[in-house]
Order: C-alpha cells, then sequence, then structure tokens
C-alpha cells in the first residue's frame, strides 16, 4: 500500500510531466474505482491547463486554472504509469498533454478514488477538513501532540494512527518513529512524558523526510519511458522483522497485534 512517502514522490514525479502542460485529452476507461469517477471529470479537466500539484495526507493534487483539483488517492495498489507504450486492463484513467506527453493511473485492485474540488474549498472538504496536521512541515509539534493526546487511554501506537491526530502517517512510519524516540507503541498515550513527545516529533519527521528521499533516488530510475511511479523500497530499524536483532542492542525485534494491525518494536530499547 502507498504511504505517505511514495504518494509525494509520486506526485514530484508527475509534476515532471503535467505541470504547467494543457491536457488536451482526458479518458476514462471504466466508471468507477472504489466509487464512481465524477460525472463532469472529463469535460472539467479536457483543456485545463495544470497549474501545480501537490499532496494533502496520502492524496495527490492536480491543480487546473479553472479553478478545480483532481484528488486522486492510490488506494492499496494504484501507480501512475508515465509513457505507457499500450494500456492495459487496469489503466483506468489516461491523461495526454500539449508536449505528447500520456499518464495512465493504473488500480489492478480498485481502491483508490478520483474526485473533482475547488481549489479555494479544499481545506473544507469534508475528507480533508477532519484531517490533523501534516506530519513534516511546522504545523506538527510537540505543543499539538501534548494537546491531542492527553489523557487519552488508548495506546500511542494506535492514536498515531488516527488520521485526525496526524494526516497520512501510516503504520510503517509510526513503527519507526516510535523506535526511533524509545517510546513502548504499548504505552496509553496520555501517559507518554513531554521529552518523549519532544523526541518523537522529529523521530516522525525524520523517518518521512528519510523515505522521501529514498524515493527520489528510485524516481531517478522511473525517469525512462513506461516507467512507474508509486513504489520503493527502503531498510525500516523495526518495520517487517520479526526475531531479527535490533539495530541498536541486538535484541529479537518483537510483533504484536494492535487495532488489527501489526506493530514491531524492541521491548528493550522502548520504554
Ligand atoms: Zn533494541
Amino acid at each position: 500500500m502507498p504511504e505517505l512517502p511514495e504518494v509525494e514522490t509520486t506526485v514530484r514525479g508527475l509534476a515532471r510531466y503535467l505541470d504547467g502542460e494543457r491536457l488536451t485529452r482526458v479518458e476514462l476507461r471504466r466508471a468507477d474505482l472504489r466509487r464512481p469517477f465524477p460525472a463532469d471529470l472529463v469535460q472539467a479537466l479536457t483543456g485545463a491547463t495544470v497549474t501545480g500539484l501537490g499532496r494533502r495526507a496520502k492524496y495527490g493534487l492536480i491543480h487546473t486554472d479553472r479553478g478545480r483539483t483532481m484528488v486522486f488517492h492510490l488506494g492499496m495498489s494504484g501507480r501512475w504509469r508515465i509513457e505507457p507504450d499500450e494500456l492495459g486492463a487496469h489503466d483506468h484513467l489516461v491523461l495526454e498533454t500539449g508536449s505528447g506527453h500520456r499518464l495512465a493511473l493504473c488500480d489492478p485492485r480498485r481502491f483508490g478514488s478520483v474526485d473533482l474540488v475547488d481549489q479555494a474549498l479544499l481545506d473544507q472538504w469534508p475528507t480533508f477538513a477532519a484531517l490533523g496536521p501534516e506530519p513534516i512541515g511546522d504545523a506538527l509539534d510537540t505543543v499539538h501532540l501534548l494537546a491531542a493526546l492527553g489523557g487519552r487511554s488508548a495506546a500511542i501506537k494506535t492514536m498515531l494512527l488516527d488520521q485526525r491526530i496526524i494526516a497520512g502517517l501510516g503504520n510503517i512510519y509510526v513503527c519507526e518513529a516510535l523506535f526511533r524516540a524509545g517510546i513502548d507503541p504499548r504505552k496509553a498515550a496520555g501517559k507518554v512524558s513531554g521529552p518523549a513527545l519532544a523526541r518523537l516529533v522529529p523521530a516522525i519527521k525524520g523517518v518521512i523526510a528519510e523515505a522521501i528521499e529514498a524515493g527520489g533516488s528510485t524516481l531517478r530510475d522511473y525517469a525512462q519511458p513506461d516507467g512507474e511511479l508509486g513504489y520503493f523500497s527502503k531498510r525500516f530499524d523495526v518495520y517487517d522483522r520479526e526475531g531479527q536483532p535490533c539495530t541498536r542492542c541486538a535484541a529479537p525485534i518483537k510483533r504484536i497485534t494492535q487495532g488489527g494491525r501489526s506493530t514491531w518494536f524492541c521491548a528493550k530499547c522502548q520504554k
């Protein structure tokens, strides 16, 4: 499943082909992904010029000069194919630009989504209005976490996956950030000390920033015809490393289940 760094990398990759470009052709090759494509999508985007791209949580944003923004989510398996030689059965949306670029949104499992939102109203769009601050940037700080987690008895791991507390932070990066900050994922969120939360903020920003950087280097490999945007692998300290030695103390990494999701952690390093 693409996490925030993959979405950020995808958006940066798409920008090379779309930013400033006129969309000469917009083709829908089926009626829906997780839900139907907007009825006016083709009409609204055909002939529009892309004025910029962005990201909010795990959503990619393609802004146009008509004041409408195409908001896409990659779901479980979505990715953008760059200059595909031929279109496949899972290429559901195709964009062609005035410079002759062709990009296809490919989503085999169709858990993704595409919406059209007025750019001026993006912050009020119900999906975005409910989101907490981005994990990178200035909005996430210790003061926010102290206020959001204070008095909460749910485990810190579970709370950090709540998109209302931090937007777009997925399971991999919550596990990695808690390891880096030395916080036991089972601890009640309201019991995590101020100094520990002060360590957690740079830990979150660090794991996300490093993953985006890793994605950027992967992206260079994709700068070729028929490349794909959306996925890359990275080495992790705890994620998916059950039984393997902790990178800090060599104790075996443990795996538990919290809220239906796996949590990997070092019981020695995380208190
Ligand atoms: Zn350890």
